[in-house]
């Protein structure tokens, strides 16, 4: 995915007296694929009387953190759920030193697209049974356990500083979003990109983070999950061995397991997935995030100085 040109552009609600000025909120990609990461840009009239104290928003339910890049102008990432249709808004209040607030609301609209592409796979009939009742409780309790790495990365700090790299650089054998056909039924989606791989051998940390969970579930298997701070977490699927404890901060590039072929799986090979707070995202996205846009230089202080944000109710 690519950041094109910016098109979608509403203009602000300006309440109180700022005057001509104008508050102006854009998002891109303009028709961007369900769990697609996009870039918001924010401009805010700078005024030397008037500081602006705070920026808080929210998209599709999640806290938005917006950045500065340049004089005036602030980015933050939002994240496209899979299962979203028609449209999103996006909702900012910038708020003045002097107590005045601009409210900015953005609207983005989904596009429709065609039922993904199914790619067959003749299993065994393990794969196709339901859960019994004890296991689909367990792996909800996983379910939550991930959901939850999510919530808490909107509370750290953004830890990367350069771009995001793909945790292996061998072939990509499934796509983000292709749909699963075990044995002729169609039974979900594939949130994650399926990368290639023989038992033992390595598995790279995305970017740099801190560990935020390593356990052993029933359909991932052994996992690791890293919080980047900004809402951002990856997750590393059915390694044979983790080589990070909870807790750690790991480099970007740093080895951190190694692939497997344990949980619920066909054979040997790393499960890539990304989250943005709950929201399930493509992964690839994360690479193609250019940091100097997100953070506002190509410094590589690992701390850029960010406004404290909370969700905007809808
Ligand atoms: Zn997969």
């Amino acid at each position: 995915m690519k950041f094109g040109p910016t098109a979608v552009v509403l203009c602000a609600l300006v309440a109180g007296t700022l005057g001509a000025q104008t508050t102006h909120l854009s998002i891109a990609p303009v028709h961007p694929e369900p769990g697609a990461i996009v870039r918001l840009t924010l401009s805010a009239p700078a005024s030397r009387a008037d500081a602006i104290a705070s920026i808080h928003g929210s998209m599709a339910g999640e806290p938005l953190h917006f950045l500065p890049s340049a004089p005036g102008t602030w980015h933050a990432i939002g994240a496209v759920p899979v299962d979203a249709t028609g449209s999103l808004l996006a909702a900012v209040e910038v708020r003045r030193a002097s107590g005045k607030y601009e409210s900015v609301r953005t609207r983005l609209i989904l596009p429709t697209l065609p039922p993904p592409v199914a790619q067959p796979l003749a299993v065994d009939s393990s794969f196709t049974r339901p859960l019994d009742s004890v296991t689909a409780a367990r792996v909800e309790r996983e379910n939550a356990r991930a959901r939850e790495v999510g919530r808490r990365a909107h509370d750290s700090p953004l830890m990367w500083a350069e771009s995001f790299l793909r945790p292996r650089t061998s072939a990509i054998t499934s796509e983000f979003g292709s749909g699963r056909l075990f044995n002729g039924r169609m039974t979900s989606r594939h949130l994650g990109v399926d990368f290639r791989g023989a038992v033992g051998e390595p598995v790279h940390a995305a970017n740099r983070g801190v560990v935020a969970l390593v356990d052993n579930f029933f359909l991932a298997g052994n996992v690791v999950y890293i919080d980047h701070g900004g809402g951002l977490v990856t997750a590393y699927f059915h390694l044979s061995k983790p080589l990070v404890s909870v807790g750690d901060t790991v480099a970007r590039g740093q080895t951190i397991g190694l692939v497997g072929a344990t949980g619920r799986v066909t054979g040997p090979h790393l499960h890539w997935a990304a989250r943005y707070g709950a929201i399930t995202v493509n992964p690839l996205d994360l690479v193609s995030l250019k940091r100097n846009w997100y953070g506002g230089s190509s410094s590589q202080n690992d701390s850029p100085k960010r406004l404290r944000t909370r969700p905007t109710p809808e």
